[in-house]
């Protein structure tokens, strides 16, 4: 990959917007590149916590509580951070005076010298990226899981060599203010409502996602999936090289399951990776979050070993269908993580019944009667938690239910309603913010409570 020995925002008088942990790496970044950066965030220096002081101390002109469009007074360059809405006025002056404005990201994009695989979509994405690090430390390259995850990639960025890897989560959200990051490696996951709330439409939503591939050139790649022609429509202008990922044949170059294996073809070549009951990970989706990450390590030339070895050994990650116990015969699994409707239907659709599911919470404008007849088919029970219990008992009115007021009394009702051999499932389908502050504090419940149960059923017996 050929990269410019001198970033393109050198030496530039940069205003940096959000100073939270992305925005303290940007300015980091920009002040090591000769930048002079001007910082604003809606939040004053003493809300800003620590990262007040580190920015001061990194010679950052810290401006207090203040998105006011004059904060662009003598500014060449306007970073956004991730998060920070596109719509402020500030943006629009940026835009009338001519200043350019870029995403955290591009910043980190500007200095790598390793190859990037940045992942979106709707559901799945922290998944395949952190599977994607363990195959590129599977392949002995130096790997660094970055962006939406956790990390800013203008954090981390530089510090990884040319034969290491770059792995990168990225969301719609930041997508929106890219308009030079072209990945060697894109991949789209998929695209179902979640977030309409603030992207207004599913249209605009899936062409922010097109964003990834809009400036990849064509020896850059872009991995995804089979028979979403939706999707396929959306991409078919981009220049750059297509992997496609599913449950056929693609016949093109990709990776898919077919008669129980994962097969690949790539550069002239083609065979099995695995047995798909070889790895770990459970459900038709992570089948396809698998597929798509080979696809994406194929094109940055990693070995088919290292990725066999990887997903043989990658047991996902919490609150992602995590079995927590299992309770005279019947499995209590963790998926709190299951925000939308969709990944509650993946959840479904990875345990055959019957399955006790746990769900409700803050509900997201979601369509929870688009999947009744897979609730009707895989659920024998359902009890309902949160804001949502009256919506989803209308939407799946012959599921046998009943409401609880905490998710601890909920664990005891799944349990007195589930045989042997069956699953009690935590997928909400639903934000957390009605009973907890976020999906792991929820998760993190769930697994108390269970573990609690196991624990009094246990003392009871001795
Ligand atoms: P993200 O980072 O995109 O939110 P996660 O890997 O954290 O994705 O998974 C979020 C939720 O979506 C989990 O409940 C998970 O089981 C479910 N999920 C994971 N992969 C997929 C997929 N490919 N399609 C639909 N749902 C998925």
């Amino acid at each position: 990959m050929t990269k410019p020995t001198r970033a393109w925002f050198e030496g530039s008088r940069v205003l940096v917007v959000g100073l939270a942990r992305s925005g303290l790496a940007a300015a980091g970044l920009l002040v090591r590149h000769g930048c002079s950066v001007r910082g604003v965030d809606r939040r004053r220096p003493e809300e800003l916590g620590a990262s007040a002081q580190e920015l001061r101390d990194l010679g950052v002109e810290l401006r207090s509580g203040s998105m006011d469009p004059s904060e662009l007074d003598g500014r060449d360059l306007v970073v956004v951070s991730p998060g920070v809405p596109l719509d402020l006025p500030l943006f629009t002056e940026a835009e009338r005076r001519g200043i350019p404005i870029a995403a955290e990201v591009e910043l980190g994009f500007g200095v790598a010298r390793a190859p990037i695989i940045a992942v979106t979509g709707t559901n799945g994405k922290s998944t395949t990226v952190e599977l994607l690090g363990a195959i590129g430390r599977a392949a002995g390259r130096k790997t660094e899981v970055l962006g939406n995850i956790g990390t800013a990639l203008s954090e981390r960025a530089e510090s990884v060599p040319e034969n290491g890897l770059l792995v990168v989560e990225i969301s719609s959200f930041q997508l929106e203010a890219c308009t030079r990051f072209h990945p060697k490696v894109g991949v789209l996951l998929n695209v179902t409502p979640d977030h309409l709330d603030r992207h207004r439409n599913m249209e605009r939503y899936a062409g922010l996602k097109a964003r990834l591939f809009e400036f990849q050139t064509k020896d850059e790649f872009r991995v995804q999936p089979l028979g979403d022609s939706r999707i396929e429509l959306l991409l078919r202008p981009m220049k750059s090289r297509p992997l496609w990922f599913g449950f056929a044949d693609p016949t093109g170059d990709g990776v898919w399951l077919e008669d129980g294996s994962l097969r690949f073809r790539f550069a002239g070549r083609s065979g099995d990776l695995i047995r798909r009951e070889e790895a770990a990970l459970p459900g038709p989706h992570n089948t396809e979050n698998m597929a798509a990450a080979a696809a994406a390590a194929l094109a940055v030339g990693i070995p088919e070993r290292a990725i066999a070895k990887a997903m043989r050994e990658f047991r996902g990650l919490p609150h992602r269908l995590a079995l927590v116990a299992e309770i005279d015969g019947v499995r209590y699994v963790n998926d709190s993580k299951a925000t939308n409707v969709d990944a509650l239907k993946r959840a479904l659709e990875s345990f055959s019944p019957p399955v006790t599911l746990i769900a409700g919470g803050r509900d997201k404008d979601g369509d929870f009667a688009a999947i009744r007849a897979l609730v009707m088919e895989r659920v024998r029970h359902a009890v309902y938690v949160g804001e949502a219990a009256g919506k989803l008992e209308q939407s799946w009115p012959d599921v046998p239910h009943e409401r609880a007021p905490t998710l601890e009394d909920a664990v005891q009702a799944a349990r007195a309603r589930t045989l042997s051999g069956g699953v009690v499932l935590l997928s909400p389908g639903c934000a957390s913010y009605d009973m907890f502050r976020n999906f792991e504090e929820r998760g993190a419940r769930f697994e108390a409570a269970v573990l609690e149960l196991k624990r009094s059923l246990a003392k009871a017996r001795r």
